[in-house]
């Protein structure tokens, strides 16, 4: 899987530290659509700038970027300053209940798409968004899940 180029960060810019990788859920129903529009329009009416996480990977597998790497997200009080947020579209049963509703395309492209991150951030720890937050979110133990990475 290829990350699109989009990531690189601006000639002449400087890359931040990158410490911690941190998983969300868009915490959307299993069968709902989700783009980057979408999710974009959602947090700019939180008062966001644009999109908060740095990449969205949708039921298919595909993962689409959201903010450049070099700019800080909006994803994860306390800890946008030196981290990148990545989200899967989902994390609702039908029921509107918070559960793992991963697909394998998408837990495919997770995967991939945090391996390539933690070869590029070596140092880089990945966390769930629960670590650090009073929420269900990404509804699965991400830190033990890729522990090995
Ligand atoms: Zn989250």
């Amino acid at each position: 899987m290829r990350i699109p180029k989009t990531r690189t960060p601006q000639k002449g810019g400087k890359m931040r530290t990158i410490n911690e990788i941190i998983v969300h859920c868009t915490a959307t129903r299993a069968s709902q659509k989700v783009t980057v529009a979408d999710v974009t329009r959602w947090h700019k009416q939180r008062g966001f700038a644009t999109i908060g996480y740095h990449y969205l990977v949708d039921q298919a597998g595909n993962v689409f970027p959201g903010r450049p790497e070099a700019t800080p997200g909006a994803h994860c009080l306390g800890h946008n300053a030196k981290s990148i947020g990545i989200a899967y579209c989902g994390g609702l049963d039908a029921s509107g209940k918070p559960a793992d509703t991963r697909t394998e395309p998408q837990r495919a492209a997770l995967l991939g798409l945090l391996t390539e991150l933690k070869q590029k951030y070596p140092s880089a720890s990945i966390h769930g968004h629960r670590d650090f937050a009073q929420k269900a979110c990404p509804c699965f133990d991400a830190t033990n899940e890729y522990a090995a990475l």
